[in-house]
């Protein structure tokens, strides 16, 4: 037996890679059967010249668990190694491998996820074994078995081995820290995660995995519908069938294969949640494409298969890579041609979809200036005359430069007002509508105002106007304003009595735009609603109003009821604008019970 010392500087470099890998130590299965794989895939590429007689139920890969021993043996018929290969490739070049690993990352902390990434091959197997034995056999003939085994210090033993059949059996003695590798229910969950695409047939304990072919590999004019579904239905079994999809093939200038869905989501998501899953040569590799791909295209689900995404870089060298760069650009593009041709050729789906698709298309917007100029034509809206619109549209049919717009859940009755005055409103969604707001408005030279932004002239009756003087030189409708403002008491509240074009709005809050940009932003970036800080708001009531002249009324002779209910008319209006704090909503329950009390008691 020969006894030999590993090529290395570092004396104790296992111990570094045990440390350093520890947070994801669970990538030692993928990486030996990844191994196993491709020394079967040169099996196949032999027999292919000739070279090598093998049937293709021989190609598999074997797991087997021993729990009274401790191991765990995978085992491939694949091409094997001679003795030189195993010194040449296990104990030089990998352990080189490793030391540039150690020399490139020293200054990284051990949980920096990028490591995970690190292919650091057969050597990962010491993440979770105390020691490692090979028994392989070459395809070579005449070759002789042989066995090499490691306890994980710099010395090897080496030796002429027993395996009978060509091929590799790599035996793991499980340290006690990984003793839960000896589960066949953990294996299990493990290898579905990393190897269910892996080329060849994989078996556990001689129980197949079921592993398959992945779709993406198939050409798209070959793929069905069916399989589209039900290929996605493999990957996210939990989720609701997606809504389209598109499918990527690309040899040149990088290599790309992929299926990416448009699931039907919540207009809500959460960037942290990629569901991308990241292949190398059908390698599951990771669950997280954000340094991969532009925050926007989170949104979507699939599976990407690229051997050009550098893996073991950082996230800052992933931006700048030139591969990267136009592999994010191409799958931009491919959405947007995916989406354009939805909206041209089948406009009753897109609409259909537009709830699920909003966020992406809106999120693009707003990161990437070609994705914008590659979906104006669809980036739409709702108007209230209930039409499907693009903000350029609505300013030709609108000229002036002013986009009127309500948030769709805190419309309030003054959409209604703007309805029956004809004038075209876009209804916004609230969530990531402000950012796109300011975009378009750039864009397109234009002003968003929301409706209680500021009271139009197109909804103020002149003729009602109450505009006689009192003795005080006062006019109805600034004795009216006054006595709320005095009732309300509160002195960031301004408060306006105004003669709307209708009866039926009694009183309504307004901010200027510019301030409740200001107050969403900064409730977005705080995580929390900045109330008075900047904003002035104003009270507008109407003087046409039956309830605001009852409070008139009122004034005088009771003038305690008619202070309840001008809060109360305060009120309502928080409540339908939803600008009501939630700490003030038990105020306004108490304030609602006495008012009705003495209602009734007034009726009683
Ligand atoms: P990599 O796979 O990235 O080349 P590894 O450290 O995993 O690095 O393996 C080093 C080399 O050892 C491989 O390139 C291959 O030549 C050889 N090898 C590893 N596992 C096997 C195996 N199961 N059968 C045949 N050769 C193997």
């Amino acid at each position: 037996m020969k006894q030999n010392t590993l090529s290395i500087h570092s004396e104790n470099i296992l111990p570094i890679i045990k440390k350093w890998l520890y947070s994801d130590k669970d990538i030692f299965i993928r990486e030996l059967v990844s191994n196993a794989c491709d020394a079967l895939n040169k099996v196949k590429i032999l027999r292919d010249q000739s070279q090598v007689s093998a049937q293709d139920s021989d190609f598999k890969v074997s797991i087997q668990i021993d729990k009274e021993k401790k191991t765990l043996v995978i085992a491939d018929t694949g091409i094997g190694m001679t003795d030189a290969e195993v010194e040449k490739y296990i104990a030089q070049i990998a352990f080189s491998g490793a030391e540039e690993f150690v020399q490139k990352y020293k200054s990284q902390t051990d949980k920096d996820p990028i490591i995970g990434h690190f292919g650091l091959g057969f050597y990962s197997a010491y993440m979770v074994a105390k020691q490692v034995d090979i028994d392989t056999l070459s395809f070579t003939p005449g070759a002789t078995p042989v066995f090499w085994s490691c306890d994980g210090t710099s010395t090897y033993s080496m030796d002429i081995g027993q395996r009978k059949e060509r091929g590799t059996e790599i035996t793991l003695h499980l340290d006690d820290e990984s003793l839960e590798y000896l589960e066949e229910y953990k294996l299990l969950e493990l290898l579905n995660r990393f190897c269910r695409f892996m080329p060849f047939p994989i078996e556990v304990n001689g129980k197949p995995l079921g592993n398959q072919s992945p779709l993406w590999l198939k050409s798209a004019a070959d793929c069905t519908e069916r399989e589209y579904l039900e290929f996605y239905r493999f990957l996210f079994p939990m989720d609701p069938d997606p809504i389209f999809w598109i499918h990527l093939n690309v040899d040149y200038p990088f290599h790309l294969q992929g299926i990416l869905y448009f699931p039907k989501i919540h207009r809500r998501f959460d960037t942290n949640e990629s569901t991308i899953k990241l292949f190398c040569n059908r390698v599951f590799v990771s669950d997280n494409c954000r340094d991969v791909l532009p925050d926007y295209l989170m949104v979507l689900r699939g599976a990407i298969d690229s051997p050009d995404i550098p893996l073991n870089v950082s996230r800052s060298y992933l931006q700048v890579d030139k591969n990267v760069r136009q592999l994010s650009a191409h799958i931009s593009k491919k959405i947007c041609d995916r989406l354009a041709t939805l909206y041209k050729t089948d406009r009753e789906k897109f609409l259909a979809s537009w709830a699920d698709v909003e966020m992406l298309i809106k999120l693009g917007t707003l990161q990437d200036e070609k994705f914008y100029d590659r979906v104006k034509d669809f980036l739409l809206w709702k108007n209230s005359e209930g039409n499907w619109t693009t903000a350029g549209e609505y300013l030709e049919r609108n000229p002036g430069g002013k986009v009127l717009y309500a948030v769709e859940d805190r419309a309030g009755s003054i959409v209604q007002l703007y309805r029956d005055k004809k004038v075209e409103i876009l209804f916004a969604n609230a969530y990531i509508d402000t950012a796109i707001l300011s975009f378009l408005e750039d864009k397109l030279s234009c002003k968003f105002q929301r409706v209680d932004g500021a009271i139009d002239e197109t909804l103020l009756d002149s003729s009602r106007e109450k505009t006689l003087l009192d003795s005080e030189g006062k006019t109805e409708a600034s004795r009216i304003a006054d006595f709320i403002r005095h009732s309300l008491n509160r002195p960031e509240i301004e408060v306006e009595a105004k003669s709307l074009a209708s009866d039926q709005l009694p009183g309504l809050l307004v901010l200027k735009e510019e301030e409740r940009r200001i107050r969403d932003y900064m409730a977005m970036t705080q995580g929390k609603p900045m109330p008075h800080l900047l904003s002035k708001k104003t009270f507008v009531v109407n003087t046409n109003s039956k309830l605001v002249q009852a409070i008139s009324r009122l004034q005088h002779k009771q003038p305690d009821v008619a202070s309840e209910l001008a809060r109360h008319l305060f009120d309502l209006s928080l409540l339908t604008q939803r600008e009501l704090e939630p700490k003030e909503a038990e105020q306004v329950l108490a304030r609602q019970t006495t008012v009705l009390e003495k209602l009734a008691s007034l009726i009683a």
